[in-house]
């Protein structure tokens, strides 16, 4: 047989990687490496930001370069500083350090200073037009821009008025900074666009200092250069602007940055925008940014997501020069895979149905070994116990059952779970028809691990002992949405909330050893899902979220919704 551990491995590249390879190569930057995530601190970090941030720190870690983080900080009015300490959190978890943390707003004197030079070769002016007549001259991609009658005015002019607009000496939107490109480009980017405009806000770093803010060109490439950033990569709106992204560049003779761009990444069921989920927060949608069924990190870290199973899931997406939606199953899928690795078993009766074991002797209870993750490794195991009354789903007894139906039916046989077969003998009933409890008998012999009753059953449930269940709250989370598109069509996305998103199970019963789950610890509910404490879960109160069904049930469930999507 071939040894496949010794077989050549041939490693495929992206393109990313290939022009980064190249330039090792060909040794432009001296074979340096080094790029930058600049999140805008205007909202929490989301799972499209995850890809991002996985392929900055990725490309540094593999060509053993560095990865700053930059705040792209230059809209006053709606940054804020609790946005900067959640993304610091966010990146964090994911598991990566930056070597620095940098706001383009310390940058403000230095691209200051660039708009002069600008104006100082003749390159930039002062356009006393408001923003919508700026815009009635732009022209067409077919049909050449209107110059402005302030584009020739005199250097002398341009540094007075400039300075002036930064002193605060001028109004609001009464005047703005642009560079003289070409008006008769075919690329809009380059018919004058803004470098400046005016601004009275405050700003959450720089204070009420600055009268005048860098629009996102004359902001972002400007910012790469100074760190010497060798890779700025982008997704693909950006691709039009790189045009002057190296203008700018090439005429104030800085460092040359080089700006890539990839697909964003899209995922179904969800928005990602962030003036979307901020609305989904502010209009009490949901919780806040955190609220577990939110596609930002900080939601999918209380959800009970793993920073393994997203860096994964980053990873088997890869990275695309098209737009296109992945499937949220895919993130489910990694998920899935780390966490019935690590996910601690435990037993959690959801809908609970008393079982009265008839022939349990009436004082008796005894110590059953349950493993806590499957495997050989002993030290794995704890301990549960048993005894005459116990819980379990509700679903588990029916009392005409369906063909194949192998749990609980009058007659039928199931084995408990790290315990016994019992034979279900009789349902009590309520004064309204509904079932009170399960009258059972037992097989002593048929003990998991010892069995020597001979008897085959197909069913096999969970339960928990009545005598020391605790109560514990379950918060149920779907989908958030229940069309694969929400934001696609005419209508307010809103309108498609998944109205099922979450349900409450203020009642179910859990076995004792959950009593000390922390807050985020993860946990398989045997044969009910993936939960987490969640970060309210008390000793006192403890409340668990279902991060992830077992298998993905959503698809056939919602066959109609998906239809119609
Ligand atoms: P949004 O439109 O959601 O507000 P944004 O692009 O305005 O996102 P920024 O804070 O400016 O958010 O983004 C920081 C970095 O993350 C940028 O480099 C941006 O390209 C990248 N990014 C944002 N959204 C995605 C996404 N869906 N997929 C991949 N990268 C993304
Ligand atoms: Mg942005």
């Amino acid at each position: 047989m071939a040894d496949h551990k010794n077989a050549p491995e041939v490693e495929h590249l992206n393109f990313i990687e290939q022009m980064v390879e190249e330039d090792i190569r060909t040794g432009k930057h001296g074979g340096r490496v080094h790029t930058r995530f600049p999140p805008e601190p205007n909202g929490y970090l989301h799972i499209g930001h995850s890809k991002s941030i996985c392929l900055n720190f990725g490309l540094a870690d593999k060509y053993k370069g560095k990865t700053n983080l930059r705040f792209d900080d230059t809209n006053p009015e709606k940054e804020e500083q609790e946005y900067v300490n959640s993304i610091k959190e966010d990146i964090r978890w994911l598991g990566f350090e930056w070597e620095n943390e940098f706001y383009a707003s310390d940058y403000f004197e230095q691209i200051y200073q660039f708009a002069v030079t600008l104006i100082k070769k003749g390159l930039a002016y002062v356009d006393d037009q408001s923003a919508e007549v700026i815009a009635s001259q732009k022209g067409t991609p077919t049909e050449a821009g209107k110059a402005s009658p302030f584009r020739d005015r005199s250097v002398e002019e341009n540094l007075d008025l400039f300075a002036r607009m930064r002193a605060g000496e001028f109004a609001e939107g009464s005047r703005v900074l642009r560079a003289k490109v070409d008006m008769a480009s075919p690329n809009m980017h380059l018919r004058d666009p803004l470098m400046y405009r005016i601004k009275f806000d405050h700003h959450h770093r720089t204070g009420d200092k600055w009268k005048i803010y860098p629009m996102y060109d004359f902001a972002h490439g400007q910012s790469d250069s100074i760190e010497n950033i060798t890779h700025s990569i982008c997704t693909l709106e950006f691709e039009v602007h790189r045009p002057l992204y190296e203008w700018y560049i090439k005429q104030l003779g800085i460092f040359p940055s080089q700006q890539i761009e990839f697909a964003r990444l899209n995922l179904n069921y969800t928005v990602m925008s962030k003036r979307k989920l901020l609305r989904l927060v502010t209009e009490k949608y949901v919780s806040g940014w955190d609220d577990p069924r939110m596609p930002t990190i900080s939601g999918f870290r209380r959800r009970g997501f793993t920073p393994e199973s997203i860096r994964d899931f980053a990873e088997k997406v890869g990275i695309a020069r098209r737009e296109n939606v992945i499937d949220v199953a895919v993130l489910e899928f990694c998920l899935r895979e780390h966490l019935n690795k690590i996910a601690q078993r435990r037993m959690v009766v959801l809908d609970p149905l008393k079982v009265i074991i008839t022939n349990y002797p009436d004082r008796n209870s005894e110590k059953l070994t349950a493993e806590n993750l499957p495997g050989e490794d002993h030290s794995l195991y704890r301990e549960m116990s048993f005894s005459k009354e116990i819980y379990i789903e509700r679903e588990d007894y029916m009392e005409n059952p369906s063909p194949g139906y192998n749990r609980f039916f009058p007659g039928g046989m199931v084995r408990l779970k790290h315990a016994f077969i019992l034979k279900c003998d009789e349902a009590i009933k309520n004064d309204d028809g509904s079932i009170k409890e399960l009258r059972c008998t037992y097989f002593p012999e048929s003990r998991s691990g010892q069995d020597k009753s001979g008897i085959k059953v197909k069913g096999v449930i969970h339960f928990v002992n009545a005598a020391d269940a605790i109560d514990v709250e379950v918060r149920m989370y779907d989908r958030l949405f229940n069309v694969e598109a929400p934001d696609s069509g005419e209508e307010d996305f809103t309108k498609y909330l998944n109205p099922d998103s979450l349900k409450v199970i203020s009642n179910a019963k859990a076995e004792p050893s959950l009593s000390k789950a922390k807050p985020g610890e993860k946990f398989q509910f045997l044969r009910m899902g993936y939960f987490c404490a969640d970060k309210e879960s008390t000793p006192a109160k403890l409340i668990f979220n279902r991060t992830v069904t077992l298998k993905d049930t959503w698809a056939k469930e919602n066959q109609v919704a998906v239809g119609k999507g």
